[in-house]
C-alpha cells in the first residue's frame, strides 16, 4: 500500500519523505529552458512501458536520427542525440580532444567560457590538472577572449588560428550569456584555411537560425542541447553531429569515454562502420518515454518549418526589442531568441532586484550569470501576438513597480502596431 500523496512525516519503516512535489507553470522567458509544447509532454505520458531494445522505440531512435539530420542540414553519419543536456553533447564533442592536443577557444560569455573550461579540462596532462584541479592551465590551451557584449569575428579567429595553428579550434555559435551571434562563416573559413578541426558549440542557434552545418565542412563536430531551439523538456536528447574526418581520428587514437564515445553512443542509434543500420547495440538503457518526446519536439520542428521558424523569431524579437527600447533600455544583443539589454541609467544597479521581483510572480526572465550585470528577455517557444504582448506587458509592470515612467499602454499599442505589420 503506498502512502497518500500529501503525506509528510516517518513511513512505517522510518523514513523522512515530503508530499508529492508540485511545480507551478511560469512563463519561462529566459535563455532557456523554452517552453514545451503540449504535444511532447502528452507523447511522454502516452508511452507505454517498453525496453530500450523493443521494436517502436528503436524504430523511434532511427526515424529521430532520420529527422535530426534534416534540422541539421547534413549527411553526416554520426548525427544522433546524446543523453541528458547541452553539456552532454558538448562533453561528447570535446571527448575526442586528448592531453596534450593544442586547442584555440574563443570565449565572448558565460557558456562559451564553461566550453573553454571543459577544453582545458580535456587537454591537461596529469601534471596540469595536478597543479589546478578545477581550473587546469594547459599550456597547449589558448584562450581568446573578447569582450561581454562583442562578437567573435572572423578576423579574430583567422588572427589567432594563423599565430597558433592549433589542432583544435572551438567556438559557441550564439553566445547566450551576452546574446552575441558569432561569425560562424568565418571561423569555417579560417579553420580550413589553417587544416585545423572546428568544434561549434550551437546550443542555442539549432532550430532556431537556419543554417545547414554541412556548408561549413571545416567544423568537424556541432553539439546542440534538448531546451532551446529543439524544445524537447523533459530532459531528453542533446543532438550531436560529427563529420567522417573527426570519426576516422577516433578510429585511429581513441577517446577515453564509454558514455560520451562518439561512435560507440552511436551504435545504439543504429550507426555502425558510418552507415544505418538495421539493428540497434546496446550501448545504455534509452528511455521509451524520451524517445517517443523528444521524436514529437523534432517533428514540431521539421512541421514549423526551419525557415518559418527562424523567420517568426526574427520577427518578435525585433517586437520586443523595439518595445524594450521605447522603455528606456539599451539592448546590446543580435541573436532572434534572446533580447540582452542594459536597464536605463538610473535603475543601474537594480537588475537583480527587478529580475527577482519578475520571477516571483512566475515571469521569469533573466539577469546575466557573468559581468556586466544584464537583464535577459527569451522568446523560445513564444511565437505568437499574444505571448510577446504578455512578456512585453509583464516587463512594462516591472519596470513600472522598479519606479520608471512606462506609459504600458502606449507601449502595448506599439507592439500591436508592429505585429500587425505582418499580414
Ligand atoms: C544553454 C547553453 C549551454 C548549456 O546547455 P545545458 O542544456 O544547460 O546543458 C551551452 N552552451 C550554450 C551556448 C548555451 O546557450
Amino acid at each position: 500500500m503506498s502512502a497518500q500523496p500529501d503525506f509528510k512525516g516517518k513511513t512505517a519503516e522510518g523514513y523522512e519523505i515530503y508530499p508529492q512535489l508540485e511545480i507551478p507553470e511560469t512563463l519561462a522567458a529566459g535563455p532557456g529552458p523554452g517552453n514545451t509544447d503540449a504535444r511532447v509532454l502528452e507523447r511522454y505520458a502516452a508511452a507505454g512501458c517498453a525496453d530500450h531494445m523493443q521494436a517502436d522505440v528503436v524504430r523511434g531512435m532511427k526515424e529521430a536520427k532520420y529527422m535530426l539530420r534534416q534540422a541539421f542540414g547534413t549527411s553526416n553519419a554520426y548525427t544522433y542525440a546524446v543523453c541528458g543536456t547541452g553539456w552532454s553533447a558538448l562533453d561528447t564533442a570535446f571527448t575526442p580532444i586528448l592531453p596534450g592536443d593544442s586547442v584555440v577557444t574563443f570565449v565572448n560569455g558565460t557558456f562559451s567560457g564553461i566550453d573553454d573550461l571543459n577544453v582545458r579540462l580535456k587537454a591537461s596532462n596529469v601534471e596540469d590538472l595536478a597543479a589546478n584541479p578545477m581550473d587546469p592551465k594547459p599550456v597547449n590551451v589558448v584562450t581568446v577572449n573578447v569582450p561581454h557584449g562583442q562578437s567573435v569575428t572572423g578576423d579574430i579567429v583567422e588572427a589567432a588560428l594563423a599565430e597558433h595553428k592549433p589542432m583544435w579550434a572551438v567556438m559557441a555559435h550564439w553566445e547566450t550569456g551576452s546574446g552575441r551571434i558569432n561569425d560562424l562563416q568565418g571561423f569555417n573559413d579560417a579553420c580550413a584555411k589553417h587544416d585545423v578541426m572546428g568544434i561549434i558549440d550551437c546550443v542555442s542557434s539549432l532550430g532556431i537560425a537556419d543554417f545547414d552545418i554541412d556548408d561549413y565542412p571545416a567544423v568537424t563536430t556541432w553539439a546542440s542541447c534538448p531546451q532551446k531551439g529543439i524544445l524537447g523538456l523533459p530532459l531528453t536528447y542533446a543532438p550531436i553531429s560529427f563529420n567522417d574526418k573527426v570519426i576516422d581520428l577516433i578510429k585511429k587514437r581513441g577517446c577515453p569515454s564509454y558514455e560520451h564515445h562518439p561512435i560507440l553512443d552511436g551504435k545504439h542509434w543504429c550507426i555502425a562502420d558510418g552507415e544505418d543500420v538495421e539493428t540497434a547495440a546496446y550501448h545504455r538503457t534509452h528511455s521509451g518515454y524520451a524517445v517517443a518526446s523528444f521524436h514529437e519536439a523534432l517533428r514540431l520542428l521539421l512541421q514549423h518549418g526551419r525557415a518559418q521558424k527562424a523567420a517568426d523569431y526574427a520577427f518578435y524579437e525585433k517586437g520586443l526589442r523595439k518595445a524594450v527600447e521605447s522603455m528606456g533600455c539599451k539592448v546590446t544583443s543580435n541573436m532572434t531568441s534572446l533580447v540582452v539589454f542594459n536597464l536605463p541609467d538610473e535603475f543601474e544597479g537594480r537588475e537583480k532586484e527587478l529580475v527577482t521581483g519578475c520571477r516571483e510572480q512566475g515571469f521569469a526572465i533573466w539577469n546575466t550569470l557573468s559581468e556586466p550585470a544584464q537583464i535577459r528577455i527569451g522568446i523560445l517557444n513564444q511565437l505568437t501576438d499574444a505571448a510577446i504582448g504578455d512578456i512585453v506587458g509583464r516587463f512594462a509592470d516591472a519596470m513600472i513597480r522598479l519606479g520608471a515612467e512606462v506609459d504600458k499602454a502606449k507601449v502595448l499599442e506599439d507592439l500591436n502596431t508592429y505585429l500587425s505589420s505582418r499580414s
